[in-house]
C-alpha cells in the first residue's frame, strides 16, 4: 500500500512542471483529504442504509416508539409510540382500517376529500341553475294571477308574455335566464381543495414506507396545500372583480406567483424537516394574509351588495378557522403539554386538519353565495 506522501509525489511528476509546486501540493494534499472524507460519509450511509435494512427484517407490522424510529421519520418528539416503521406499501395501505398514531390523520382529510367530491358532484349534476334561475324570474316578474303555469322553461317563458310586457323585462334579467355565471373559477376551487386532501391523506398513510417515499409524499402534501390556498382565492376574486378584469389579472397573478415562489422553496429536502415547521407555517399564513388586500378592496367594491354581511362572515370564519389550525400545527398543543397522551387522538396535527376541513367548507358558503349574487347580477 502507497503512503499518501508517494501518491502525493506520483501525482507531482504526472501533473507539473512549470506550475508552483507548493500550490500544487496544497491542492493535492486538500483534495486527498476530502476524498478521505467523502469515503467516510460513504461507509456512514452504507453502515445506516445497513441498519435500516436490518430494522426492516426485524419489525415488520409492529408499532414502534418514537426512539425506535429511523432518523427520516422523527418529526415530532411529543408523540411517544404507535409509530410504523419501514412498512411494506400493502401493509401500509391496510393500516388505513387499524389503530396507529396515523389513522385520525388519514381519515380527517379523507373524509374532508369525501365531502368534497360529493360537493363537487351535486354541483356538476346540477342542470345549471335552470331552477334557480326561473325561482328569481318568477318572483321578480310575475305579476299576474297566471302564474300557475310550466316549468318548463319554454312553455314559461311563451306563457309569461301573455300577461307581462316582454318590454318590462330588463336587460340584466334578459343575461341572467341566458348566462348563468361563469363556472370553473368555482370548479379550480373544489379540485384544488380534492388535491389537497387527498395528497394529504395518501401522505400519512405512506410516508411510514420508506425514506425516499416519506420525501417524495411530503413534498406533494405542501405542494397539495399551496395549491388549496392558491384556488381559495380563484371563485371570490374571479367573481367579485368580474366586471373590473384587470383586479382580476392583478390579483390572481400576485397568488399564483406567491404560491410558486412558496413551492419552489419547499421542494428543498432540507425544509421538510421538523425543524422548519415554523418557516413553513410562516410561508402558507403570508399566501393566506395575502388575502387581506383584495379583501379589504371587495369589501368597499361591494358595500351595496346584500349578501356583504353573510360573506364576510363566512369569510372571517374560514379565516378563524385557518389560523387556529396553524396555531395547533405550530405549538403541537395538546401532546406537548402531556406527552403521550395523544398518541392515538387528539393531538396537535388531527386538531389542524379539522380545522382545515372546517375552513374549507366555510370557504364553500362563501363561494356558492358569490356564485348566487353574479346568477343574478351579471356585468
Ligand atoms: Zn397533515
Amino acid at each position: 500500500m502507497s503512503s499518501p506522501r508517494s501518491r502525493i509525489g506520483v501525482v507531482l511528476k504526472r501533473k507539473t512542471k512549470k506550475m508552483d509546486q507548493t500550490v500544487l501540493f496544497s491542492n493535492i494534499v486538500s483534495k486527498n483529504y476530502s476524498s478521505e472524507k467523502e469515503d467516510d460519509v460513504v461507509s456512514l450511509l452504507d453502515h445506516d442504509f445497513h441498519e435500516t435494512q436490518e430494522n426492516n427484517k426485524g419489525k415488520r407490522c409492529g408499532l414502534v416508539s418514537f426512539r425506535e424510529l429511523p432518523e427520516y421519520m422523527k418529526d415530532n418528539e411529543f408523540i411517544v409510540g404507535y409509530y410504523r416503521a419501514n412498512w411494506s406499501f400493502k401493509e401500509a395501505l391496510f393500516s388505513v382500517f387499524s389503530w396507529h398514531n396515523e389513522t385520525l390523520n388519514v381519515w380527517t382529510h379523507l373524509i374532508g376529500f369525501l365531502l368534497f367530491l360529493g360537493l363537487t358532484m351535486v354541483n356538476v349534476m346540477k342542470v345549471p341553475h335552470v331552477a334557480d334561475l326561473l325561482s328569481i324570474f318568477t318572483r321578480s316578474i310575475l305579476t299576474s294571477a297566471e302564474a300557475n303555469v310550466s316549468h318548463n322553461s319554454k312553455h314559461f317563458f311563451l306563457e309569461t308574455t301573455k300577461v307581462v310586457n316582454l318590454e318590462q323585462i330588463s336587460e340584466s334579467t334578459m343575461d341572467m335566464i341566458t348566462q348563468p355565471a361563469t363556472r370553473w373559477p368555482f370548479y379550480v376551487f373544489l379540485g384544488g381543495s380534492m388535491f389537497c386532501l387527498l395528497s394529504s391523506s395518501i401522505c400519512h398513510l405512506f410516508s411510514c414506507h420508506s425514506h425516499n417515499l416519506n420525501v417524495l409524499l411530503l413534498r406533494i402534501d405542501y405542494v397539495g396545500i399551496t395549491t388549496m390556498i392558491i384556488t381559495s382565492f380563484f371563485p371570490p376574486i374571479y367573481y367579485i372583480f368580474q366586471c373590473d378584469p384587470l383586479w382580476q389579472y392583478v390579483y390572481l397573478g400576485g397568488i399564483t406567483s406567491m404560491g410558486m415562489f412558496t413551492i419552489m422553496t419547499l421542494l428543498s429536502p432540507s425544509l421538510s424537516s421538523g425543524k422548519f415547521r415554523a418557516f413553513r407555517a410562516l410561508l402558507f399564513s403570508s399566501m393566506g394574509f395575502f388575502g387581506i388586500i383584495p379583501a379589504i378592496h371587495a369589501t368597499i367594491v361591494n358595500w351595496d351588495n346584500p349578501n356583504r354581511d353573510t360573506i364576510l362572515a363566512y369569510e372571517s370564519a374560514m379565516a378563524l378557522f385557518y389560523l387556529t389550525g396553524t396555531m395547533f400545527y405550530v405549538t403541537r398543543i395538546p401532546e406537548r403539554l402531556k406527552p403521550g397522551w395523544f398518541d392515538l387522538a387528539g393531538h396537535s396535527h388531527q386538531i389542524f386538519h379539522v380545522f382545515v376541513v372546517l375552513g374549507a367548507l366555510a370557504h364553500y358558503g362563501a363561494t356558492i353565495l358569490f356564485l348566487e349574487y353574479r346568477d343574478r347580477v351579471g356585468c
